[in-house]
């Protein structure tokens, strides 16, 4: 049990009991539902636990002594325990999808099964009741596991027609879990794929963004051969340019992901892609700040690695590193070799802030104001980054005497 006070970092099976039989003893059924059965089945770590039960949100609210209203309007309370959120949500039915992302009407049901029938694929329709250990799976979710299959409940076009977005869950189920989408679900994806469009940007770029940093991201493959590409941003109209199979060998980073993925678009239309896709404004620049430098060449010495640091950053070299070596521009040793040189060189001054003489310094000594100080500082700066032991205020003001007075 987890010991009171104590700051628990994740979900327990504990906490997940005391919910559910805090809400039993109420006189509610209440169950283990959705992503943390499924994860559970295939011996996975539970990321969160989704509890749903028969109690409204203002009965679970008056059962537990810390909650948040998270989704109150769709049924949700946060259950807080041990620092960890469980959300609590009420069984429900949807109907009217009218605008093909969410549902016009939420109504609240008395059956667990209608509940699991609401939800998109089998595999996440799948309720457990952890004391009893008894699982109820309407729609042969526990099969589909063994099978490794995303299928949808019931007819895959009714629910893709209801929320679009479901088809790039079917994705990105896929590409998390190796699993490969069933043919119905598959054809229902094909010809709905334009459907796509109603979706938000936003919600479209959490699902390529999970997608990506999946341990199958080359799965991302059949997004284009189901035709969902065109529909997720205009620049990815062409899924050729697309570079996916590259994605396997290339590192967990969302950044040298994206960029790999994108380097043959060029940096403008990655650009354009990410700020359609609503990127944050980070995320944008480092990635096109990598496709623009990616056919720089790879440095062979101090001075050409400092010189890199400088043009783009300490920090970023590592990621322009991987990029090339995702794409295929560099080899796996000239990789570790350069990277081997990045780390000689990292503590070494290339910015002004770690020059060791400032403006005021310069003016000091009367270089006088303004943009002369300016050229002063990139003078020095580049005499550093050409030979780091310069970086001594005597050494440099001396270089300055010898470089404006001569
Ligand atoms: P993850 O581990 O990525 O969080 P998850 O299965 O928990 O996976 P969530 O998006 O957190 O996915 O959703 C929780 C559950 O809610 C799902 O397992 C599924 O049962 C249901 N669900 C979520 N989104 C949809 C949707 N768009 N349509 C139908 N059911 C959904
Ligand atoms: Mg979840």
């Amino acid at each position: 049990m987890a010991q009171k006070g104590k700051k628990e970092s994740g979900p327990t099976l504990e906490d997940t009991i005391f919910i559910i039989r805090t809400l039993e003893e109420a006189g509610f059924e209440a169950y283990a539902v959705g992503g943390c059965v499924r994860d559970a089945l295939l011996l996975l770590p539970a990321k969160d636990v989704d509890i749903t039960t028969s109690a409204k949100p203002w009965q679970v609210k008056a059962l537990f002594a810390k909650t948040f209203d998270t989704g109150i309007e769709h049924g949700t309370i946060t259950v807080l325990l041990h620092g960890t959120g469980y959300e609590v949500t009420t069984f429900r039915t949807e109907d009217g999808y009218s605008d093909h992302r969410r549902p016009d009407h939420v109504s609240y049901t008395l059956s667990l099964e209608e509940d699991l029938s609401r939800r998109d694929f089998t595999i996440n329709a799948m309720a457990f009741h952890p004391e009893s250990e008894r699982l109820i799976d309407p729609f042969g979710g526990r099969e589909d596991l063994e099978n490794r299959l995303i299928r949808c409940v019931g007819d895959p076009y009714e629910r893709f027609d209801e929320d679009a977005l479901r088809m790039l869950r079917a994705v990105r189920f896929a590409a998390r879990l190796g699993f490969t989408i069933e043919d119905k679900t598959r054809d229902a994806i094909r010809a709905l794929s334009p459907t796509l469009r109603y979706v938000s940007k936003e919600r479209i770029f959490e699902e390529l963004k999970k997608t990506l940093m999946s341990d199958h991201p080359s799965v991302l493959e059949q997004a284009v051969d189901l035709g969902l590409c065109p529909y997720m941003a205009q620049g990815l109209q062409d899924g050729q340019k697309l570079k996916i199979s590259a994605l396997e060998n290339t590192e967990k980073d969302l950044m040298v992901r994206l960029a790999v993925l994108m380097s043959d678009l060029g940096e403008n239309e990655a650009g354009k892609v990410l700020k359609e896709l609503k990127s944050d404004n980070d995320t944008r620049n480092a990635v096109t700040l990598l496709i623009a430098h990616l056919k720089d060449p790879l440095p062979e010495d101090g001075v050409s690695m400092r010189h890199l640091m400088a043009l783009i950053g300490k920090e970023k070299v590592p990621f322009l590193l991987q990029v090339k070596k995702g794409v295929g521009l560099i080899s796996h040793e000239a990789y570790e070799r350069t990277l081997a040189l990045w780390r000689q060189e990292r503590e070494a001054p290339v910015t002004l802030k770690e020059l060791s003489v400032t403006g005021k310094d310069l003016i000091r000594q009367g270089i006088g104001q303004g943009k002369a100080v300016g050229e002063a500082l990139q003078y020095l700066l580049q005499q550093v980054i050409e030979d780091p032991a310069k970086n001594d205020p005597r050494c440099l003001i001396e270089l300055l005497h010898q470089h404006w007075y001569n």
